[in-house]
């Protein structure tokens, strides 16, 4: 069986494509017929427009006879009527806005949706949820983790999610989450990509046997190696913990992905560390620097000479600014810090850069949706990235980007790789941004994962 798509925008492509899937790859990209050139280069960016349309507000036409569903924009109506001819299932999207699937390059499964159990976060820091995560990490079943991580999966993949990287908290002499972790990425191996990392919660050097429990995860087949510095009792508990990780790193041939510095004390410089490592090794594309939420607080001297060392080395960083602006800056007075680390800065030094959510209704984040299009939208703001380019091409914080960050291959709209993407409801980018449109269907190698219809709104007004 095949599918046919036509008529999508892929990316920032103001012309419309067919996208021919076939046994679960992309087998052909081609230039849609009923699309010349010119009328395609004179729609506008925001992509409101219609072909052919006097009023603006044209249907096409249904084979199937399908009722047509409005834009988000209210400009233009589109349709999505399949059909089945020779094989080929044909499905006309109406010029919708293709992406690749959407990348969660930095979230914590295990401890999803337990908000409030035992006790809310009231001071809103770091420091309180990694206590009543320490308590609530007590009672963990393997049920208990599959059954909420997968509820959390599901939210995730209704907003285009298809590759997920989820630390895990190893500073359980059980490991019972991370028991529970690796059977679901088995389970879902066909729908969701899994990654997880060993992530030592209470820190490596300053935990109780911390370190055989990190070579016990590494040993059960976890993919990334963690480590949480900033944690650490002391500054060479923080050194040496990490020298820990990227030797265990090495001898398990393993990704790295650290929760680094995250923390407002200005003297927090796990990165360097990290940076030299990967730098002398080789390894900086396998390398992630999560957080690095005091490089915020760095004095300009100083971070001018890091980004040297950082440009060397080549490491990846991920930026969680919704969760980070909430925990950071809660012992300042005012001003108040974002603590949201240096994207605009880091994204000009040709430093890769990812975003992710981080928490998604757990001690950490009471709100999180799995919505890495919010997630981008805040981030926007909240590093003042509102430039028109920036706002284009910010999809790819969490989806090229994230790819990178994850050391995934064949990610990508192009033919040969698997036929993984997603169609929105909306025409571009920025008016995916700007109208919150959700995800009509997800493509996981040629198959639907989900679909949705766009809302039927009514105005009386
Ligand atoms: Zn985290």
């Amino acid at each position: 069986m095949s599918t046919l798509l036509k008529n999508v925008r892929i990316e920032n492509d103001a012309h419309l494509s067919n996208i021919l899937v076939r046994d679960g790859k992309i087998a052909r990209i081609t230039a849609a017929d009923d699309s010349p050139a010119s009328s395609a280069a004179n729609a506008p960016q925001d992509g409101t427009a219609t072909k052919n349309s006097p009023s603006g507000n044209t249907t096409v036409e249904s084979p199937s006879g399908n009722a047509s569903v409005e834009s988000p924009s209210g400009n233009a109506s589109v349709d999505e009527g399949a059909t089945v001819a020779e094989g080929v299932e044909v499905r006309d999207c109406g010029g919708r806005l293709v992406l690749p699937p959407i990348v969660e390059s930095h979230v914590h499964l295990d401890a999803t949706m337990t908000e409030g159990d035992p006790h809310p976060n009231e001071s809103g820091t770091l420091f309180e949820g990694i206590e009543i995560w320490s308590k609530r990490k007590q009672r963990l079943t393997a049920e208990d983790v599959k059954e909420r991580a997968l509820r959390a999966i599901r939210q995730q993949v209704r907003f285009g999610v298809q590759f997920v990287r989820s630390h895990v908290d190893v500073t359980d002499p059980n490991l019972t989450a991370l028991r529970a972790l690796l059977e679901l990425r088995e389970q879902l191996r066909d729908q969701v990509t899994l990654q997880l990392v060993a992530f030592p919660q209470e820190g490596i050097d300053s935990f109780p046997n911390g370190r055989a429990l990190m070579r016990e995860a590494a040993q059960m087949g976890v993919d990334a190696i963690g480590a949480i510095p900033h944690f650490e009792f002391t500054r060479e508990y923080s050194v040496s913990s990490l020298n820990f990780a990227f030797e265990l790193a090495q001898e398990f041939g393993l990704l790295m992905d650290v929760h680094c510095d995250e923390i407002d004390d200005e003297a927090s410089r796990g990165l360097e560390t990290l940076a030299t490592r990967a730098y002398e090794a080789g390894v900086g594309a396998r390398v992630t620097a999560s957080h690095t939420t005091a490089m915020h607080s760095y004095n300009n001297a100083y971070f001018v000479k890091l980004l040297r060392l950082l440009q060397l080395s080549g490491i990846n960083f991920v930026s969680n600014p919704m969760v980070n602006t909430h925990l950071q800056g809660r012992l300042d007075t005012y001003p108040k810090r974002r603590g949201v680390t240096r994207v605009p800065e880091l994204t000009e030094a040709g430093l890769n850069v990812s975003f992710g959510q981080d928490d998604i209704v757990d001690p950490w984040n009471p709100l999180g949706t799995g919505s890495l299009r919010d997630v981008t939208l805040f981030g926007l703001y909240v590093t003042q990235m509102m430039g028109a380019a920036q706002i284009d091409g910010s999809y790819r914080f969490i989806t090229h980007n994230g790819a990178r960050t994850l050391n995934l291959e064949g990610y990508g709209i192009a033919e040969g790789n698997d036929a993984n993407f997603i169609v929105l409801g909306a025409r571009s980018w920025r008016e995916a941004l700007a109208f919150h449109a959700p995800v009509v269907a997800s493509y996981r190698r040629g198959r639907l994962l989900f679909e949705s219809t766009e809302p039927d709104r009514q105005w009386h007004m």
